[in-house]
C-alpha cells in the first residue's frame, strides 16, 4: 500500500505525512531532504547552480541513502548524516534550483520507488502521483494559499526567534512555486487521480482527519 502527498512548499505535507504514517502504521518517506542531500553536495563541492554539465556528473558519483532511526527518516550523504545540515535555508534554495535536472531527478526517483517496493510508504514530495508512484492506491494534492503558507512559515522562525520579512518569506514561496510548476521534467501538478484538499482554512488535526477519511475510502 503506498498514499503519495503532493503540493506546494509550506502546505503542510510533511506534518500530516508523518502524523498519518504514525497513525496507520507506514513508513514515512520525505522526498525533499534526498533533493537537499544533493543540493548540499553540490554547495560542498562549489558547483554552480546553472552548471548543468557538473551537476549531472556529480549526480552519478554521489551516494545518497535512506536511514531509519527510532521511526524518523535519516538521510546519508556519501557515509554522513546530513539530516541537520539539510534544513538550513540555503540548502533548500539550491535543491529547489538543481531539483529541475533530469539526472538529479533520474537518480532521486529511482532511489524513492526502490523504498516504496520494500513497504508500506507514505511518501510526499512534488512528482509522487504523477511520476514516481504512478500506481499509488491513495494520491493526495494538498495545498493552501500561498499568503496562508507564508504565514505559517514566518509564525515558525518567530517562534524560533528569527527575523524575518512576512512580504519576502511569501514572495520566495512563490518563486518556488513558479520552478516547481514550471520545469521540463515532472513539473507539480496535481495528478488526475488525486483528491485536492486545500488546507487554508484547517487546522493540522483537520486536515490529518480529512486525509484519513480518503484513506478509509480508498484502501
Ligand atoms: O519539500 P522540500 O522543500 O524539502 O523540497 C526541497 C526542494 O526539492 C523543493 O523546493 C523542490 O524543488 C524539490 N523537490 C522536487 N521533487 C520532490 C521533492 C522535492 O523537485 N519530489
Amino acid at each position: 500500500m503506498n498514499i503519495a502527498i503532493d503540493g506546494p512548499a509550506g502546505a503542510g505535507k510533511s506534518t500530516i505525512a508523518k502524523k498519518l504514517a504514525k497513525e496507520l502504521g507506514y513508513v514515512y518517506v520525505d522526498t525533499g531532504a534526498m533533493y537537499r542531500a544533493m543540493a548540499l553536495y553540490f554547495l560542498e563541492q562549489g558547483i554552480d547552480s546553472t552548471n548543468e554539465e557538473a551537476i549531472s556528473a556529480a549526480s552519478d558519483t554521489v551516494d545518497i541513502s535512506i536511514r531509519y532511526q527510532d521511526g524518523e527518516q535519516q538521510v546519508i550523504l556519501n557515509d554522513e548524516n546530513v539530516n541537520d545540515k539539510i534544513r538550513r535555508e540555503e540548502v533548500g534554495n539550491m535543491a529547489s534550483a538543481t531539483s529541475i535536472y533530469p539526472k538529479v531527478r533520474t537518480k532521486l526517483v529511482a532511489l524513492q520507488q526502490k523504498l516504496a517496493a520494500s513497504t508500506d510508504v507514505i511518501m510526499d514530495g512534488r512528482d509522487i502521483g504523477t511520476c514516481v508512484l504512478p500506481n499509488a492506491e491513495v494520491k493526495i494534492y494538498l495545498t493552501a494559499s500561498s499568503a496562508t503558507r507564508a504565514k505559517r512559515r514566518y509564525d515558525e522562525l518567530m517562534a524560533k526567534g528569527e527575523a524575518c520579512d512576512l512580504a519576502a518569506i511569501q514572495q520566495d514561496i512563490e518563486d518556488r512555486d513558479y520552478r516547481d510548476m514550471h520545469r521540463e521534467t515532472s513539473p507539480l501538478k496535481q495528478a488526475e487521480d488525486a483528491v485536492l484538499v486545500d488546507s487554508s482554512e484547517m487546522n493540522i488535526d483537520e486536515v490529518v482527519a480529512a486525509i484519513q477519511k480518503i484513506c478509509q475510502e480508498k484502501i
